[in-house]
């Protein structure tokens, strides 16, 4: 068996949103994901998974400003015509939600896409995977 072959065929195959959205291991569903708000464990504290290998990349930012900028951007602006409010509050009032909605969404995003990723043993090829 090749070396993916195998480090495919020794991971489960748990619900990766769900574990993802949870914050929780791929392989054991238990351990913690995250070891502070964005920083993933270097490997799970309950089953000893590896996370080193495995990131979520960019997709997690792309999703969490596109859903951002669909749902509260227009919202943002909404408030600003309805109300003929200054652009100043505005931007005071619509701020801190855009920032707290891309950090949460984040979150949650980086979660799941690296649950998908570790199950699927999708990384980034490095020079030793090509060297025999
Ligand atoms: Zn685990």
């Amino acid at each position: 068996m090749t070396e993916p072959a195998k480090r495919t065929a020794r991971r489960r195959r748990l619900p990766p949103v769900e574990t993802g959205l949870r914050g929780r291991c791929p392989a054991c569903g238990e351990g913690a994901l995250f070891a502070g708000f964005l920083k993933f464990h270097d490997e799970c504290e309950a089953c000893g998974a590896d996370f080193r290998d495995e990131d979520a990349g960019d997709g997690p930012a792309f999703f969490a400003m596109f859903a951002v900028c669909i749902l509260i951007v227009p919202m943002a602006l909404g408030f600003g015509m309805a109300t003929n409010a200054p652009m100043w509050l505005t931007l005071l009032i619509w701020g801190p939600v855009l920032i707290a909605a891309c950090l949460y969404l984040l979150r949650l995003l980086r979660g799941v896409m690296f649950n998908i990723a570790w199950q699927r043993s999708a990384r980034e090829v490095r020079n030793k995977d090509v060297q025999q």
